[in-house]
């Protein structure tokens, strides 16, 4: 098997899953505490007063990959508080920067910032606006 060539950029999906494992290394490197507030998270809206987007609510442990993901990939998501419903007004997985929206008609989308699917409506810790939103 030849060696890569490393002048050639990766493909979409192993670049994406290459971002994924960096990230999920800084994670456990640095401490969660820290990841956030490397990554501008961590600040939740005073009144949780719902999310405020309109967003679909999709529980995420019905998509496609979730029944897959290794036990670490779980302890970071319930590390990063995700849930599938934002109580968090005005933030919600559609609206972070970190969100991959899904293909065509999937229900759910991705994160940018730990493996398995997320609902449209969903929220974590590490949520941040679209920039020049
Ligand atoms: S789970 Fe949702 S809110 Fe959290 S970083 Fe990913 S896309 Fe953003």
């Amino acid at each position: 098997m030849p060696a890569p060539d490393a002048t050639q950029p990766l493909p979409p999906s192993s670049s994406s899953v290459s971002r994924r494992a960096f990230l999920g290394r800084a994670a456990a490197a640095v401490g969660v505490t820290g990841f956030l507030a490397a990554c501008g998270g961590g600040e939740e809206g005073a009144d949780g007063g719902g999310a405020g987007t309109g967003a679909e609510v999709i529980e995420a442990s019905s998509c496609l990959g979730y029944a897959t993901l290794s036990d670490s990939d779980q302890q970071i998501r319930t590390s990063l508080n995700y849930v599938d419903a934002s109580e968090v007004a005005d933030q919600n997985c559609v609206n972070c920067r970190f969100y991959n929206a899904p293909d065509e008609m999937a229900p759910c989308g991705g994160c940018q910032i730990f493996a398995g699917p997320v609902s449209p409506a969903g929220h974590c810790t590490s949520w941040a606006a679209i920039v020049g939103a």
